[in-house]
């Protein structure tokens, strides 16, 4: 199970039921805002039309998370998992558009039959992308479907779409994706401290895509997360703060994500060699020592002092006494230390 579907329980129940009904439309479009997880649930929707299993499908298949499509153990579920499925046809950008030339493999696919499944399923993400040349040969094949073909749709822009390729979908609206489901995606699938997680979260708007930008600010060159935490340490907070302080209020945001990310993974690695020692597991009679728990403190107080430092960006706080206060906060704590 795709963890980013938890969050889309709504849709979800919806696809469950049209597979449980076995009434399956030729055609269907998630659409949801960017980054909701239409892609992910698209494929388990694919995943479900495929599955050997479905026609026994009944309430086995959710209990437990109560959100499962297919069985996840047959030859086809496995397959798809292993993106290794030949009914499964993914329809992809080129560049920024979907061109007619992916219609014409469409085209050529729909015309054989299924190799594992009973069906061919085809995906068409961003299907806002189409070409108007590549929207008009897709309408073909919904206009008259082979019986045997099923096609997912998904688009975060419906007003992109032809109104007539839409008219021959079943549409399954998708929301944003609530902070909790995003937070636990960070924390579970890209190892994020929880904290942290759930305060990208919180500034991600439901999008996963924006969460993973957010995420990925505090690696980028711009702001070096290891070289500002040395320049806190060795530079005067004033200075520091006037520079800071110029800065847009998204570079802003991403020299707090830079710190965070850097002192929780400084707090990450105290955590380890106080519980089990700088070389992995302490001797017979060795225990840790004071500095040990220092660096504990500190490293917890200087992500506590972030946090603060954020919501008062976020409340409009002057940015300059903002990344003083900061400044100042984490140098107290790294000397208090030594
Ligand atoms: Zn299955």
């Amino acid at each position: 199970m795709n963890y980013l579907v938890s969050g889309q329980e709504v849709p979800v129940k919806i696809l469950k039921a049209i597979l449980r009904s076995g009434r399956i439309a030729h055609a269907y479009l998630l659409k949801g805002p960017a980054g909701s997880g239409k892609a992910a649930l698209a494929r388990e929707f694919a995943k479900g039309l495929l599955c050997l299993n479905q026609s026994r499908a009944d309430d086995s298949f959710g209990t437990g998370d109560g959100i499962k499509l297919a069985c996840n153990v047959c030859e086809s579920c496995t397959r798809v998992d292993n993106h290794t499925h030949p009914d499964l046809l993914m329809i992809e950008k080129e560049g920024t558009s979907i061109r007619i030339s992916a219609s014409h493999s469409m085209i050529k696919e729909v015309l054989t039959r299924p190799f594992v499944s009973k069906r061919k399923v085809f995906i068409i993400d961003d299907a806002e992308a189409l070409t108007a040349e590549a929207a008009n040969a897709l309408l073909k094949l919904l206009e008259e479907p082979p019986a045997h073909v099923n096609f997912i749709l998904t688009t975060s822009n419906e007003s992109a779409i032809p109104a007539t390729v839409i008219s021959r979908c079943q549409v399954i609206p998708l929301r944003a994706l609530p902070a909790e489901a995003i937070a636990g995606y960070l924390h579970q699938i890209h190892n994020v401290p929880i904290e942290l997680s759930r305060e990208i979260a919180a500034l991600s708007d439901g999008s996963v895509h924006k969460a993973l930008w957010l995420l990925s600010q505090g690696d980028q060159e711009g702001v070096d997360g290891p070289a500002l935490a040395g320049r806190i340490v060795g530079s005067s907070p004033v200075e520091l703060a006037q520079e800071y302080s110029k800065a847009d209020s998204q570079d802003r945001h991403r020299i707090l994500v830079a710190l965070e990310l850097e002192f929780a993974q400084k707090l990450a690695k105290a955590a380890m060699e106080y519980n089990y020692g700088e070389h992995g597991a302490y001797g017979e009679h060795e225990r840790p020592d004071a500095g040990g728990a220092d660096a504990l403190k500190t490293n917890f107080q200087a992500l506590k002092a972030i946090m603060r430092a954020r919501q008062r960006l976020g409340a409009n706080a002057n940015p300059f006494l903002v990344f003083c206060t900061l400044f100042m906060d984490i140098q107290r704590f790294i000397t208090e230390e030594i």
